[in-house]
């Protein structure tokens, strides 16, 4: 076996009673493990690289659902658009342009999860609440026909302190209820009732994150055991 078999199991309980969906990051894993957590029922995979996501979409069954939840750079978006289930690293405007204009090149549209930068102590990527904002006002100007926004995501610090992880998290809840009640506000695009997921939550936290309001985790390493590269 090359995946956790108990992990995977007591994580699907967890979950369940939250109504909370798993994502496994198999990124950097091979197709062999994904194999075993597919032959278990997992449908739900994320990746972070584009060509490694797109070697494997081509050799794994079609009806995986592929989640990006990586940097995704503009010139890239192309090549996941026909198949990408859900891009959960959205941070700017221009990025959602491009990604509404290769949807439509492919006549689909793609679901999409606005970053949010929650870790304060570390850089990373995401928006910040200001931005955040900037960019659902810009979207009831404009609106995207290709895209939907079904929500945020972030990422909380890498530190033992839960305490602070948590507070990270209820931040990103607090941001997520607010903006889903500005766009039920708003004639937009988007749909309300899209606007329903909360990805937040990997192997060291998603249980504070399912208690603290995640509708979705990300998780690697207790699935598939700690990788060499990140
Ligand atoms: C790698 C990664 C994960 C999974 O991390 P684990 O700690 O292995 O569970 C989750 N989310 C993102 C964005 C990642 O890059």
């Amino acid at each position: 076996m090359l995946i956790n078999t108990a992990a995977y199991s007591t994580i699907l309980a967890e979950l369940a009673t939250h109504q909370a969906t798993l994502v496994a990051v198999s990124k950097t894993k091979p197709n062999e493990a994904i194999a075993e957590l597919y032959a278990l029922g997992q449908r739900d995979f994320g990746e972070n690289y584009v060509q490694e996501l797109v070697d494997k979409a081509a050799q794994l069954p079609k009806d995986i659902r592929w989640h990006f939840i990586g940097h995704l750079q503009s010139n890239k978006v192309k090549y996941i658009a026909p198949f990408v289930y859900l891009i959960h690293g959205v941070d700017s405007l221009k990025l959602l342009q491009e990604i509404n204009k290769q949807a439509a090149k492919q006549q689909r549209v793609i679901d999409v999860l606005l970053q949010v930068h929650i870790a304060r102590e570390e850089t990373k990527f995401g928006l910040d609440a200001d931005e955040l904002h900037a960019l659902t006002d810009s979207l009831a100007a404009q609106p995207l026909s290709q895209v939907r926004i079904c929500g945020l995501m972030g990422m909380a610090s890498f530190t033992e302190d839960q305490q602070k992880v948590a507070g990270e998290f209820s931040y990103l809840k607090m941001l997520f209820d607010k903006t889903r009640s500005v766009f039920a506000s708003e004639r937009l695009s988007v749909q309300p009732a899209s606007f329903n997921t909360l990805s937040m939550g990997m192997s060291g936290d998603y249980q504070l994150a399912i208690s603290l309001g995640a509708t979705m985790v990300r998780i690697g390493s207790l699935l598939f055991g700690a990788r060499t590269k990140p």
